[in-house]
């Protein structure tokens, strides 16, 4: 049973005895670490990680490179607001909007549809990206716009899956670490299954945390609790939010929708089985299909260290253009762009200390 939450003080107290670093994954979780100052109170034995949890920061230098390539062949892009700014050789979404090029900031993907119908001579891309939290509405998207012929529109799918990123960190001997706070929208949506591989073949506590200060400790008491129990397990201190079994409505859809397939992460390389690829009967409403892309990984750009940081290797301040050449306004790689970004956490936060 998950622990208690009066017991996370006595708990946290014992690993002094025993060094433990633990990767939260996901990206909100390091901004909450920060903004909470949670790390002040953590023993100086518990070593938190961040890692690649950050959908804009994984999004490879070639996808964006597409997308960007598609703009210059005069479709309408259509994305997030985050992805705006993530710069790349040929520029950036929003540079090539102040160039009169049609990149519209979309906040849902249904907004597409809209764009879609009411401009039948153009062409209209979605970009997906995100992980399993926003792949289930690219596919509703592209469901319905199935359902309603609408010919003009296509997804370019950046969309990445969790687990296959989190196996082949678990897997890193170079990283020894102790265990994973997971993502609890993430689970929210998977359930409890596609993370089982932690305990069961690794070895390694696997627990699934909401984003509030308290949802962390708890979560970070429960693996220091199966560490001291020397039984590590999948857990959830999530309460009811995650069913075992997930959300099944958008376990169908993205069945329906997408098929596994090997994806570029940034500055990481390809993961394999780690993309999620439109079906063979959605291929009408494939843009990689539609305007002949290949999604190959692209060169990051010099001397940006993003893929170190999203693997825990090292720590934004220990990349040479933290705070020189590479800040908020002027970001050199997307791990500075986006607000769940590790790079811009720590330019928010960090003080050199356990902030
Ligand atoms: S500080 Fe900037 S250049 Fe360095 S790793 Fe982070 S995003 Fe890349």
């Amino acid at each position: 049973m998950p622990i208690s939450a009066p017991s996370i003080a006595a708990l946290l107290g014992k690993i002094s005895r025993t060094p433990l670093s633990v990767m939260e994954v996901c990206g909100t979780h390091t901004v909450s670490v920060f903004r909470s100052g949670i790390r002040s109170i953590l023993p100086p034995t518990l070593r938190l990680v961040s890692g690649p949890g950050c959908p804009v920061c994984v999004t490879d230098q070639g996808e964006i490179e597409a997308a960007i390539s598609l703009l210059d062949r005069g479709a309408v892009v259509a994305a997030y607001g985050d992805m705006f700014k993530v710069p790349c050789k040929g520029g950036s979404l929003a540079s090539k909007r102040s160039g009169g090029l049609d990149a519209r900031v979309v906040t849902s993907a249904m907004e597409v549809l809209s764009i879609a119908v009411e401009n039948p001579d153009r062409e209209v891309v979605f970009l997906g990206v995100g992980f399993e939290t926003t792949a289930p509405a690219t596919a509703a998207l592209v469901s319905e716009a199935a359902r309603r012929g609408v010919p003009n529109l296509s997804v370019l799918s950046f969309h990445k899956r969790t687990p296959p990123a989190v196996e082949l960190l678990a897997a890193d001997p170079d990283l020894r670490l102790s265990g994973f706070l997971l993502p609890g929208h993430v689970c929210v949506i998977l359930g409890h299954a596609p993370f089982r591989f932690l305990p069961e073949k690794y070895g390694l506590p696997g627990v699934i945390a909401g984003f509030e200060p308290d949802q962390i400790l708890l979560g970070l008491a429960e693996i220091v609790r199966q560490h001291e129990q020397g039984a590590p397990a999948l857990r959830s201190v999530y309460g009811t939010a995650v069913k075992k079994e997930g959300n099944t409505k958008a376990l169908g859809l993205l069945e329906e929708v997408f098929r596994h397939r090997d994806a570029p992460w940034r500055g990481i390389g390809t993961i394999p089985d780690s993309g999620l690829g439109l079906r063979k009967a959605y291929e009408s409403f494939d843009a990689e299909k539609r305007f002949s892309l290949s999604l190959l990984p692209g060169a990051p750009p010099a001397g940006c260290r993003c893929g170190e940081v999203l693997t825990g290797k090292i720590i934004p301040p220990e990349c040479p253009l933290f705070r020189s050449a590479c800040t908020p306004l002027s970001p050199v790689g997307p791990c500075m762009v986006s607000g769940e970004g590790t790079c811009g956490a720590y330019f928010r936060f960090y003080k050199g200390d356990r902030s």
